[in-house]
This record gives structure tokens, sequence and C-alpha cells, in this order.
């Protein structure tokens, strides 16, 4: 995987969405990032130029980039794939909270990426003028891509954090729970990444928490 894979992704992906461009930094202005509010751009393993533990670090060094989880199911089990993602606000080189924020990297004049460095996933992210942008890629599909890498992600966590992929996304998502519920409590209305991460502790069983 690499920048190489990547474009031919991103050629395949657009024949078949051929009439619109898949940047239009017009519209984007225009709409004011209303898409990069609701979270990093999550990273294809087509955006990783050396899928190794080494390699993984070296972007979070960079400060783009946050390792994120996403939980998969097996039968009654649930697996944390921990993945990638442009960094958000107030997060770290691991983030375990699966409440999305927003990205950090959405400045006063757009994207801090590049366009050739912006993740795939926001690439394919197509800006339409009256709204409705379409995502031509899959997301669950994009996740579980990282599945094969799994154990390279896992040893980039416990080293940069001292604990497994396992403990770090439970605690994140009881933390999530914890702060839901304290929302809940006070009446205030839930962000859309809360009500997202609702999804994820009903998934989990974590949802226990706001019954208590
Ligand atoms: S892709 Fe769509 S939602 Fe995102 S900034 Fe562009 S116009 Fe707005
Ligand atoms: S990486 Fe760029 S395009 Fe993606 S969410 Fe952040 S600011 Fe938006």
């Amino acid at each position: 995987m690499g920048p190489n894979d990547k474009k031919a992704y991103i050629t395949s992906k657009m024949r078949d969405f051929p009439r619109n461009p898949y940047l239009n930094h017009n519209i984007c202005e225009k709409c004011g990032g209303k898409c990069c509010q609701r979270g990093g751009c999550g990273l294809m393993t087509c955006d990783v130029p050396e899928m190794s533990v080494d390699g993984v670090r070296k972007m979070l060094d960079t400060g783009k980039y946050s390792i994120t989880f996403f939980c998969a199911a097996d039968g009654n089990e649930f697996i944390p794939i921990p993945i990638i993602n442009a960094r958000e606000v107030d997060a770290g080189r691991v983030n375990n909270s699966i409440i999305r924020r927003p990205c950090a990297l959405q400045g006063e004049k757009g994207c801090e990426f590049s366009d050739d460095e912006r993740p795939t996933m926001g690439l394919l992210y197509i800006p339409i003028a009256k709204g409705d942008c379409r995502m031509l890629v899959d997301a669950m599909d994009a996740c579980l891509e990282w599945y094969p890498y799994k154990a390279i992600m896992d040893e980039v966590v416990l080293e940069e954090t001292g604990k497994s992929s396992e403990k770090l996304f439970y605690s994140g998502c009881v933390q999530a729970a914890m702060e839901i519920r304290q929302k809940l409590d006070m009446g205030v209305e839930l962000t859309e990444g809360e009500m997202a991460a609702i999804g994820i502790l009903e998934l989990t069983g974590v949802i226990m928490i706001l019954d208590e």
C-alpha cells in the first residue's frame, strides 16, 4: 500500500461517479467545512506510506494523526481495531474517545493537508453545491481493511500508552457513557458525535451505565 495505490483507488472510485470532481474548494469554502466539524477524516490503509510500528509512529510524530478505535463484532465478541484518523481537537497520539470531535486540522483557510496529502476518505467525500455531499467509500469496509494490520497497530498502541487496545477501547466506552450520562442528567442536548457513540455503547453493552 502507498501513494500509488491511493491514486489508483481514487481513480477507480471516480469512474463510478464521473460527473463531479473530487475536489472543489469553492463549494467547500462556501460550506465552511461542515463535514470537518463532525470528526477528522479516517485514513485507509493506502494512506499509510510504511505499514510498520516505526512507520505509524512517524505519522503520529507529525501531529496530524491519531490512532482511534473501530469496533468490529464477531458473534457476541467485540474486537477493537486500531485505525488512523486525522487528529481531532484535544486528541493526542492515541485517542480512545468513541465520541468524534471536530478535526484539529481545519484552519481558517480550510484543510491544513495539501490536496495530495488529504486522506482518501476525505478526498472521496464528493462536495455537492446543494449539500448532500456524496461519500464514495463504505466506511465499514474502509475500517475492516485495517484488520490484517491489527498486530502492528496493537504494538504501536502498547508502545505509545503501555496499554492494550482492548483496555483502552473499553475505558473510552466507559468514559463516553459517563460524559453522556452527565449531559442527559443536566438536560443538555447531545452532539451528533455523542448520539453516534450511543450506537457503539449499545453494541458493546456498556450502554448499561446509562441505565443505572
Ligand atoms: S465536502 Fe461537503 S460538507 Fe464537507 S466541506 Fe465540502 S461541501 Fe462542506
Ligand atoms: S483532514 Fe482536512 S478534510 Fe479531513 S476532516 Fe480534517 S480538515 Fe477536514
